[in-house]
């Protein structure tokens, strides 16, 4: 699970980070109020769980109070990439000397985490990553041994970062250990121009296997009818992506090797989504229900290989969603493995006019890709 900034920000202060002063409101008026509290001059910031917000127009500087309502309005209720913002954080604004930035994150390949810290800190990051990737620092930490103080050192020689900045390095990974996180980011982390080290943007990305001892995020429900909130909500794994052929499986290993076959047909997969092994009629039923709501979804390739999943269960599971959603998009079905004759003698006798069958995966790929991409006939 991602934190907000604000939540992020409240993390750090808590493990003795320097953050900007700050608070949060959903209304326009009420902003007006804290910006007075701060001082007048502020920063508001959209709070939405994805980067990028300065570009987008969510993050404005405010000279006064009026301003600062002003700018909440604005931002209030905009968009960016695809979340509407909620609530905007107030912030005391930093004068900036020089922006760098730093984060730990999980590395599955080694079993270990990595510090990756840069002098380049801001909104270009990533720009700055791509083209000379020799300005970003990356160190393999060790997760029993840590980060304490001569690693913080090598972490900020290494990235070119004042030694003012060692002492958030080793805060930081306190952050990590004892919050259960996959992930934490400061960018910009700066030097003010009086030469404070202020954590002026935070990402925090929680372990979700850790939940049930950190009660203190709640159980989040996102405030979208986005159609991964409604997976959520259904128990599903589902992520959306940004191609027109949904995607239904039986694993994740299988979900993504799916994804892989699409894609080398042509097409690009719309979403990955694993109804898990011992996958119920009613599981698949749900499956099908969101991916088939997704307006982009073109063509469905559900691909089943029944092991502890019987395919039967799947095919029954798929005869109720069409019931229950009646679809108006192609669906290529392949079901192979445990029962996979009575499955398909299930949805042959369905004899559904938007559903066919394929006995392969790369079959069933090409015939979804072609279905998702070919132009719509005439009449
Ligand atoms: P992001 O675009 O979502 O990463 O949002 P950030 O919180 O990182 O803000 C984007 C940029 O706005 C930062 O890199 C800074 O350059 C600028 N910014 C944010 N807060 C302040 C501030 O207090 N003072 C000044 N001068 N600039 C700020
Ligand atoms: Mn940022």
């Amino acid at each position: 699970m991602d934190l907000y900034e604000h939540q992020a920000r409240e993390l750090f202060e808590e493990h003795g980070i320097v953050v900007p002063r700050a608070e949060v409101t959903d209304s326009p008026e009420r902003a007006r109020e804290i910006a007075r509290a701060l001082g007048g001059r502020v920063v508001v910031k959209a709070q939405v769980k994805t980067g990028g917000r300065g570009k987008a127009g969510g993050v404005r500087l405010a000279a006064d109070p009026a301003e600062a309502e002003q700018a909440a309005r604005r931002i209030l209720g905009m968009d960016i990439k695809g979340h509407t913002v909620g609530t905007v954080m107030l912030a005391e604004p930093c004068d900036i000397g020089r922006e760098f930035y730093v984060s730990y994150v999980l590395d599955r390949a080694s079993g270990g985490f990595l510090a990756i810290a840069s002098a380049e800190g801001g909104t270009e990051i990533e720009e700055v990553a791509a083209r000379r990737p020799e300005a970003v620092a990356r160190i393999p930490v060790d997760p029993v041994a840590g980060v304490h103080t001569a690693t913080a050192v090598r972490i900020a020689d290494a990235a070119g970062l004042p030694p003012q900045t060692v002492d958030t390095l080793v805060r930081l990974w306190k952050v990590l250990v004892r919050e259960d996180a996959l992930l934490v980011e400061v960018n910009p982390l700066v030097r003010t121009v009086e030469g404070r080290i202020v954590a002026l943007d935070g990402k925090v990305t929680l372990d979700d296997n850790a939940r049930f001892r950190r009660s203190r995020w709640g159980d989040e429900k996102p405030a979208s009818d986005s159609l991964e909130a409604r997976a959520g909500a259904k128990g599903l794994n589902y992520v959306k992506l940004d191609g027109e052929v949904g995607v239904i499986g039986n694993g994740a290993g299988l979900v993504m090797s799916t994804l892989d076959v699409v894609a080398g047909c042509g097409a690009r997969p719309a979403n990955f989504l694993d109804i898990g092994g011992g996958a119920s009629a009613r599981v698949m039923a749900d499956g099908l229900s969101v991916v088939l709501s997704d307006p982009d979804v073109k063509s469905v390739l559900v691909n089943v290989f029944g092991g502890i999943t019987a395919c039967d269960a799947v095919a029954d599971g798929i005869v109720r969603a069409l019931d229950e959603v009646r679809p108006t998009k192609p669906l290529v079905v392949r079901l192979d493995g445990n029962n996979a004759a009575r499955g398909r003698a299930l949805l042959d006798a369905r004899a559904h006019p938007l559903v066919e069958q394929a006995t392969t995966m790369d079959g069933a790929a090409r015939r979804a890709a072609r279905l998702a991409t070919a132009a719509p006939t005439a009449g």
